[in-house]
């Protein structure tokens, strides 16, 4: 622990949200907690750059919070006091549920809606009439409530927040932010948070902030290695098949996984693929209904799933947000919304999202922008826990590697090292591989797309109707089931002991309960078997990362 850091009691908060703050286990402030907190309170106007994972929603949410308590203290009237504008819609549901938490002893007093939902705007019209003191939204529904004159916040509002504000602009917010501006008070405090300062952030805070503080407070984009392991792997398109099957069929990945995938056909080439060897992943792309993209991220938070295969559209289809290389030619291209039907624009899982306790990302396509790269891995290695980052790299893919790492090697500490992963050991697997790809044809995914949609689309009126009332009803609805457009063969479910390679063999079956002991906390199985994986053995290393990890929280309690 820091010695001299501020407490969450030293700052004067309410006895309420101390008692929430302790239910959540928060020993102590973040960096930018402790930094924005007070200045908040204070009533200053903030720019803060905050690593994503830092604890920025709680950053704006804690001040929030006691202002509107310390303001009911003396005028009671119901008003819509803060106005909290999200790029997207499952990150404006993770805002309402962190500031319910965090409102979990004076949710009375302080009320929050999340109307970024899809919901009809005559739907919503009762929640705004009940004045809740804070909305949550993208600002495109905020807009179309004030045309329809369900909100009217020119009098009530005393402060905004702009989260993830350098996303608003390439999502295509930017001229429903600035007519929004014209609806708010002459007078309010605002907070700007951001995961980089780039020239549409400096925009927007000529507009709404006065004269702010900034707090540049991260020194890297991502955790330092100690944190976060940051490897690639060079493999071509099928070889990509051949060891994502490898590394989950036999658990050489171990704890929750992201996988991401370049576009929406390769999220159902790969879950087919998957799905042809018993493999159960859920899909989570831009074309699924709002409520199950938000149930599968519930879901797997609680641990039901452990493998996702998720797009990044906005980030792919507009790389050029923080792509420097193409910023320095002055040649940006903001998304206009046109992603494609059927898509939703307001989607995101690879920005702001907070996927609990993942272990691994893995970036089964390589992204196509140093933003998205920095935003999908920073889905693990959350606030202090341990992570790792695996990249597939094609020989197309070189370039962006190249990119990504020469815009991280200012951090020596934050490097791709290389995953020395023998393919040759695991050829015997092609010919299964080779098998189960030709199975999932253009015409089964077609099919799988379809069909998935088409559930999603049954569960998501399910999930609407039931979500608030019947919480356990909804364990049962999954999202990961066999989509079965390919015909499965059930000897795909086995791994045949003759196709294990000797030096895995004691990874598998025999062992399996023993091994499982070891890697209970999740990662991955590095070059921990030394003629499979190259170089000396990390299961030492493994070994010690934990011992030192153990040390270290024993030394911080
Ligand atoms: P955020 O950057 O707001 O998405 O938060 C990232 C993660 O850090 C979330 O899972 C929070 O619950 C967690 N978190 C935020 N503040 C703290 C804190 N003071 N102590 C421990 N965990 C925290």
């Amino acid at each position: 622990m820091e010695e001299d850091r501020l407490l969450f009691h030293e700052m004067g908060l309410d006895d309420r949200l101390l008692k929430a703050l302790a239910d959540l286990g928060w020993s102590q402030p973040t960096l930018i907690q402790e930094k924005a907190i007070p200045l908040a309170l204070e009533g200053k106007d903030l720019l803060a750059r905050a690593r994503t994972g830092s604890g920025k929603t709680a950053a704006y949410a804690v001040p929030l919070i006691q202002r509107i308590l310390t303001s009911k203290q003396t005028v009671r009237e119901q008003a819509i006091r803060a106005l909290v504008l999200v790029p997207t819609k499952e990150l404006g549901q993770q805002v309402q549920t962190m500031i319910r938490q965090l409102t979990a002893y004076c949710g009375r007093d302080v009320r929050v809606a999340d109307i970024s939902g899809k919901a009809d705007l005559s739907a919503q019209k009762p929640i705004l009439m009940e004045k809740p003191d804070i909305v949550v939204s993208t600002p495109s529904r905020v807009q179309a409530h004030i045309n329809a004159q369900n909100l009217q916040l020119h009098t009530s509002l005393e402060m905004l927040v702009i989260d993830e504000a350098d996303l608003l602009f390439s999502f295509g917010f930017e001229a429903d932010l600035k007519s929004l501006l014209c609806h708010f008070p002459k007078i309010y405090q605002a907070f700007l948070m951001s995961a980089t300062l780039n020239d549409d952030v400096q925009a927007l805070k000529d507009l709404v902030l006065h004269n702010p503080v900034t707090l540049k407070l991260q020194g890297s984009q991502l955790p330092d290695s100690s944190q976060l392991q940051q490897y690639s792997v060079q493999c071509e398109e099928e070889d990509k098949f051949l060891l994502i099957y490898t590394l989950l069929k036999l658990g050489l990945v171990r704890g929750k996984s992201l996988i991401f995938v370049g576009d929406v056909d390769r999220c159902y080439r790969l879950k087919l693929f998957l799905e042809q060897f018993s493999i159960p992943a859920c899909v989570l792309n831009s074309e699924l209904p709002v409520h199950s993209r938000c149930h599968i991220i519930a879901q797997f938070n609680q641990g039901f799933y452990n493998y996702i295969i998720a797009t990044d559209e906005q980030g792919l289809e507009n790389p050029v947000a923080s792509s420097q290389k193409t910023q320095e030619k002055g040649k940006k291209k903001k998304n206009s919304g046109k992603s494609g039907k059927g898509k939703d624009k307001e989607y995101g899982v690879s920005r702001g999202i907070d996927f609990h306790n993942v272990s691994n990302v893995i970036n089964f396509d390589f992204p196509t922008s140093v933003e998205s790269y920095i935003h999908r891995v920073g889905r693990t290695a959350r606030a202090d826990n341990p992570g790792t980052a695996l990249s597939f790299i094609s020989h197309t893919e070189l370039p962006m590697l190249t990119e990504v790492e020469s815009a991280l090697s200012g951090d020596t500490e934050c490097v791709l090292k290389p995953y020395g992963f023998k393919m040759e050991e695991i050829e015997g697997f092609r010919y299964r591989c080779r098998d189960a790809m030709r199975s999932v044809t253009k015409q089964a995914m077609k099919e799988a797309r379809l069909k998935e949609i088409k559930q999603e689309l049954l569960n998501s009126e399910k999930l609407k109707t039931y979500f608030e009332d019947n919480p356990r009803d909804l364990q049962l609805l999954r999202h990961d089931k066999d989509l079965h457009p390919a015909v499965i063969k059930p000897h795909m479910k086995n791994v045949p002991e003759y196709l294990i390679p000797a030096t895995l063999k004691s990874l598998v079956n025999p062992l399996k309960q023993r091994r499982k002991r070891k890697f209970k906390t999740g990662g991955m199985m590095l070059s921990s078997f030394k003629s499979t994986f190259r170089g000396k053995n990390p299961l030492k290393s493994f070994r010690y990362t934990r011992k030192k990890r153990g040390e270290k929280k024993a030394g911080k309690t």
